[in-house]
């Protein structure tokens, strides 16, 4: 799978947030999306998935427009996971299962059953299959939203800050299987997120926005303190733990 977006410009009500942002992405890459707030991040995300329509430019996955291709294609090829999730009433079970819708025909099968179990398996939450989403904290609620995008098994996994609400084990859990999900099925992840920490362990690239442009597309080898502190406007040290490369705000800022 790869995913082109070429030219894409989107403004809100005259106001431009993204003016003309090209990229590619290949199938089994996990791209950070990272900005300061109100960088368009979540636009972008929302651009890619054909919430939003831009106004200008196109989302090409492998060389089909997206704009193109009717609702139920698209969620079968393209997931995407907000922010904030207004929950519904019905249990863990079913919104895990209900990623499964489009790749349904008229009944379930066996393997939309299956690929549901395994979704619950992988991310612990078999005990709590049967609990209402409203009963949840929001780490669980966003632990099985995420589990709701995997069981759709997309070629394209959106997720907008998705380990805001996860306490640390979860958050490394949640990465871990999405990079997995991205090195084994080939699935392009693109994750907007502020945590610089995880994004550094666990992305392959960096799209740094800023002002509306791309102000920097870069493998996370190539991150610096320089570029850190232009995008997000902070002066930052980087160390390397173990392998890992770590960024603290400078000691001067209170
Ligand atoms: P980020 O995700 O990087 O925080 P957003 O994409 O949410 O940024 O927002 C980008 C800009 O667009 C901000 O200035 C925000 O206020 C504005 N914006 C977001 N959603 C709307 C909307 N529905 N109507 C008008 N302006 C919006």
């Amino acid at each position: 799978m790869n995913l082109n977006v070429s030219g894409v410009t989107f403004g809100y009500n005259g106001k431009m947030v993204l003016d003309d942002i090209n990229f590619c992405l290949s199938g089994g890459e996990v791209l950070a999306v990272i900005g300061v707030n109100g960088a368009g991040k979540t636009t972008l995300l929302k651009c890619l998935c054909g919430i939003l329509k831009p106004s200008g430019g196109a989302v090409l996955i492998d060389s089909t427009d997206t704009a193109r291709m009717d609702r139920q294609e698209r969620a079968r090829r393209i997931s995407y996971v907000p922010q904030r999730y207004v929950d519904a009433s019905m249990s863990v079970y079913d919104a895990v299962l209900l990623g499964r819708k489009p790749h349904m025909g008229w009944s379930l099968t066996e393997h939309d059953l299956q690929v549901t179990e395994d979704v619950l398996h992988a991310l612990h939450l078999e005990s709590m299959a049967l609990r209402q989403l409203s009963n949840l904290s929001g780490g669980e609620l966003q632990k099985v939203i995420i589990g709701r995008s995997l069981a759709q098994e997309p070629d394209l996994l959106l997720l907008d800050e998705p380990t805001s609400n996860l306490d640390l084990r979860n958050q490394m859990e949640v990465m871990n299987i999405l990079n997995t999900v991205a090195k084994q099925r080939n699935v392009s992840i693109i994750v907007a997120m502020h945590d610089i920490n995880t994004a550094l362990r666990f992305a392959d690239r960096f799209l740094m926005l800023k002002d509306g442009h791309i102000h920097s597309l870069a493998p996370w080898g190539d991150i610096t303190e320089g570029l850190i502190c232009q995008v997000l406007g902070v002066d930052v040290i980087m160390g390397n733990v173990e392998g890992h490369h770590v960024v603290i705000p400078a000691p001067s800022i209170q």
